[in-house]
């Protein structure tokens, strides 16, 4: 035997770069555009340029090269297109923080400068982010990689929203929207984070006009009544019926406002009566709306109260509030103030108060680009994986408001919008010379796009659109979107309505909806409970392909997993079984003195008829495998999918095969033994071959790294490979049948062997009791039942009878084996040890007993505590019916 080619233990970190680095070189990763070819797209979720790898990038990034290794060796056209998102607010904030710690503002160094440093930023964590996906293997054609501000995206972007525009999608106007008072910028619907929160509910009396009394309100935001120009009333109310359309005298500010009869009004809400605030409340804006009221902001972009607050103008929002519910007491005009849930709305990016604030806003039309989108996922065109997710898009869809695009950041596209003096205002595509109305200069409007809408442009986009590129001809539409449920809103829908206006046709066939990675007691990784695993970590110290094996077998399409030790030292583990299993099959196929040998092991052919019962097994649970993969993967579940090829290699191949071919690839004795050894070594080599080969998408560098070192390969690399397909020539159910009897009766003897604590390689006699098929099957793998299991001499008879002191299993229907003690222990010592043990357990079962009748325990302790004794109890109970059975087996 030689020396083998592979170290003796598996080291990742010596693996794994100069591997990535040796398909970079290759060009591997790189898509041919070849028209002959079924094209096959995935286009990343791009990553906030200057975000950190984190575990849910792990999942995600691990998933779509699954698919697209998976995808490539089955010989499609793949293209996995990378890149990045400027991620306007998230990135903008993190800069300004950033100046703010050298003690510079945005403002002193004014937009120009401000951007410069932000482009500065880009750079460097891009170059971060980048080098953390090679880290995690993704097989990105890195030559085709965007940025949602380069010059084609951001030529896209424009040319869409002038056309949006000139279609009358889009408009500007004034609208309450979501402010945040620390960001300075509207933001959108889903942006806001709601959080339950207790305050009061502070209940006012507005007198009526003509001094017959009062009607009260009731409101968790006081200062806001400053704002209110009239009282609603639900129609159907018949306490205040009368009053519609009387006046009553706004307290503080004495002004006169309407009651008002609106359908919205709960009339089991509090007093029946609501204030309107159409300047900062959205339900309210909509009732003013309704009812032609007056809009008064009294909370400015700071959340100041302006000057139509009065005498609180200048006052912070909260102060105001104090003050208004002192003055109002002193009037006497608080009827109460009571306790009361509700939730807030807070600025995802910095969790302040949002304020609503009625602001001139650039908007996207929804309902007319809705129902197309709508439409292509009920017709089928795009898929939710798993399909419970279509519900959660269509509710969205089928209850949307227009989408307020404008961000008051400098960070990101700004509109094309010129404004000039005389009033004149100019969308177009290029800036204009001057105003064509009068002559003058233009301005453009100060106002950035809201980041989604580049990345709802993001499948066409990175392909070329608008231009009519042969990369967007022959890659769109795109095959897979995979991302997490988290974003179905904010990307997902968008992408579908974008795709559907701008190219006709979905962007994705199907959407692949992942979980979160929570941490082992299920929460959120987040960085103020520290709890956050850091993916690189893992990879440094147990190497890629078990981060990503634990990640995929942990997962199952739109669940949440949870990230375990134990998991990664599974994979780990995995990991080294394969190393060593491959080692010792690549160590006999490169023995020197049979350097001639042809191993047509690649046909499968040549071998086909010489191979006997246990080599015909194991191609033919190989031969499964390929087969339930295939479905699985098909089926996008990636998991199942993982697990099942970890149980074949571990379990059939491993811990069986290997072992049964020991005996054919060292045994000398025979005639026919260098025929024995060369055909073992053939099926050796075909099955390390096919598991490598499966292994590769999940665990791409451990598999290419032993595939390299295979004899005789036809590829010149495992990453270009072809995909195993099961083969019906392959398929041999009777002797897999007669294999699973080989390896119940093996398992059956060891049982009995560890019952009486025999050492491994102590021989005992073995007695079957067997006939016909069975028998014949079972004395011809004797030579293998005695290497896996000492059982020598093995004597299968139809009537055997059992022996006088010996244990007994029972395998199936007519099958059973008998394991003599006489002259293999002290039977008498045995029995004295058994009755020994007995004693003691059904001393302990007892105490438990007593335990759980006594009174004071079962009421005093926790219900966990009883469970336990209850199932010690059992337990007990179980040992000793075992222990009185192998007794009589002795007696
Ligand atoms: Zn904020
Ligand atoms: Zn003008």
């Amino acid at each position: 035997m030689s020396e083998a080619k592979l170290p003796p233990v598996y080291d990742p970190a010596a693996v794994e770069t100069d591997r990535y680095n040796f398909w970079l070189k290759q060009d591997y990763f790189k898509a041919a555009r070849d028209e002959a070819r079924i094209p096959y797209t995935i286009v990343i979720p791009p990553p906030n340029v200057t975000g950190s790898l984190h575990m849910g990038h792990a999942l995600n990034n691990t998933i779509q090269d699954v698919l697209i290794r998976w995808k490539r060796m089955q010989g499609l056209d793949t293209l996995w297109l990378p890149g990045c998102d400027h991620a306007g607010i998230a990135t903008q904030n993190v800069v300004e923080k950033h100046l703010a710690e050298e003690g510079v503002n945005k403002d002193d160094l004014g937009r120009d400068r401000f951007l410069e440093k932000v482009w500065e930023w880009k750079d460097t964590y891009h170059a971060r982010i980048t080098k953390q996906l090679y880290r995690l293997g993704v097989s990105c054609d890195w030559s085709r990689e965007r940025f949602t501000m380069d010059e084609g995206c951001s030529m896209a972007v424009r040319k869409v929203f002038v056309d949006l525009y000139r279609k009358g999608l889009i408009y500007r106007g004034d609208y309450l929207i979501n402010w945040c008072p620390r960001c300075h910028t509207a933001l959108s619907d889903i942006e806001v984070e709601h959080e339950d929160e207790t305050s009061t509910l502070t209940h006012i009396r507005y007198p009526l006009e003509d001094g017959s009394g009062s009607i009260t309100v009731a409101t968790t935001r006081p200062e806001t009544m400053l704002g209110d120009t009239a009282v609603a009333v639900n129609p159907e109310d018949s306490r205040y019926q009368k009053l519609v359309g009387k006046k009553v005298i706004l307290p503080l500010l004495n002004r006169l406002i309407p009651i008002v009869a609106d359908d919205y009004v709960d009339p089991s809400f509090g007093s029946g009566a609501v204030k309107v605030t159409p300047g900062h409340d959205i339900n309210d804006f909509a009732i003013g709306r309704r009812h032609n009221l007056e809009i008064i902001s009294i909370i400015d972009e700071d959340a100041k109260m302006t000057a139509a607050a009065g005498p609180y103008a200048g006052l912070d929002r909260y102060d105001c509030r104090k003050k208004v519910v002192a003055d109002l007491e002193a009037l006497g005009l608080v009827e109460a103030i009571r306790e009361h849930e509700h939730s807030l709305g807070h600025c995802q990016r910095c969790s302040t108060v949002v304020e609503p604030l009625v602001s001139r806003q650039w908007f996207v039309k929804m309902t007319p680009l809705a129902k197309p989108a709508l439409a292509a996922v009920e017709d089928g065109s795009t898929q939710f994986v798993p399909p419970r997710f279509t519900r959660i898009y269509q509710n969205w869809l089928e209850n949307i408001r227009d989408w307020c695009i404008s961000r008051q950041l400098w960070w990101g596209h700004r509109i094309p919008a010129w404004y000039c003096a005389c009033g004149e205002m100019v969308v177009d595509y290029e800036e204009p010379l001057n105003c064509p109305a009068c002559g003058g200069k233009v301005a453009q409007d100060p106002d950035v796009l809201d980041t989604w809408f580049s990345s709802a442009l993001w499948p066409f986009s990175t392909l070329g659109w608008p231009e009519k590129t042969a990369d967007l001809e022959h890659f769109y539409p795109t095959s897979v979107l995979v991302t997490a449920y988290d974003i179905i809103f904010f990307w997902v829908a968008r992408m579908m309505f974008m795709s559907l206006e701008f190219m006709g046709e979905v962007p994705f066939h199907t959407v692949y909806i992942t979980g979160l990675v929570r941490d082992p007691l299920g929460r959120k990784m987040s960085k103020s409970l520290g709890n956050g695993i850091d993916p690189l970590e893992i990879i440094e110290k147990y190497g890629t392909d078990t981060l990503r094996f634990t990640l995929v077998t942990g997962q199952a399409p739109g669940n949440d997993q949870r990230f375990r030790q134990e998991s990664v030292e599974a994979g780990r583990n995995f990991a080294n079984k394969i190393w060593n299993a491959s080692r010792f099959v690549l160590m006999n196929l490169s023995d020197q003195e049979e350097a001639a040998i042809d191993f047509a092991p690649y046909d499968p052919e040549v071998m086909l008829p010489g191979l006997n019962r246990i080599d015909r097994w194991i191609l033919h649970r190989y031969n499964e495998t390929v087969r339930q993969t295939n479905n699985l993967l098909e089926e996008y579940e990636l998991g199942e999918a993982a697990r099942l090829i970890y149980e074949f290699i571990w379990n059939d191949f491993c811990d069986w095969y290997v072992e049964l071919s020991k005996y054919f690839l060292y045994r000398k004795d025979q005639p026919a033994a260098e025929e024995d050894r060369n055909r073992t070594r053939a099926v050796l080599a075909y099955v390390l071959d096919g598991v490598m080969r499966l292994l590769h998408p999940f665990m791409p560098f451990i598999s290419e790294e032993i595939w390299q070192q295979l004899p005789n390969r036809r590829e010149e690399a495992l990453i270009v490979a072809s995909w195993p397909e099961p083969l019906e020539k392959h398929l041999f159910p009777q002797e897999a049948a007669e294999m699973q009897l080989v390896q119940e009766v093996a398992r059956a003897i060891r049982n009995l062997r560890s019952q009486i604590q025999l050492p491994p390689g102590k021989k005992a006699a073995v007695i079957v009791r067997a006939g016909g098929e069975t028998a014949r099957c079972l004395q011809e793998e004797s030579h293998q039942l005695a290497r896996l299991a000492f059982a020598e001499p093995l004597t299968v008879e139809p009537d055997a009878l059992k022996p006088k002191q010996s244990l007994t299993a029972i395998i199936g229907d007519g099958l059973e084996l008998f394991l003599p003690l006489e002259g293999i222990i002290d039977v008498e010592a045995e029995i004295g040890r058994l009755e020994k043990e007995f004693l003691q357990v059904q001393a302990e079962k007892k105490k438990t007993d007593g335990k759980l009748k006594s009174d004071g325990f079962i009421k005093k302790a926790p219900p966990e505590v009883i469970a336990k004794e209850e199932a010690r109890r059992e337990e007990q109970a179980a040992r000793l019916t075992k222990l009185e059975q192998r007794l009589r087996e002795l007696k």
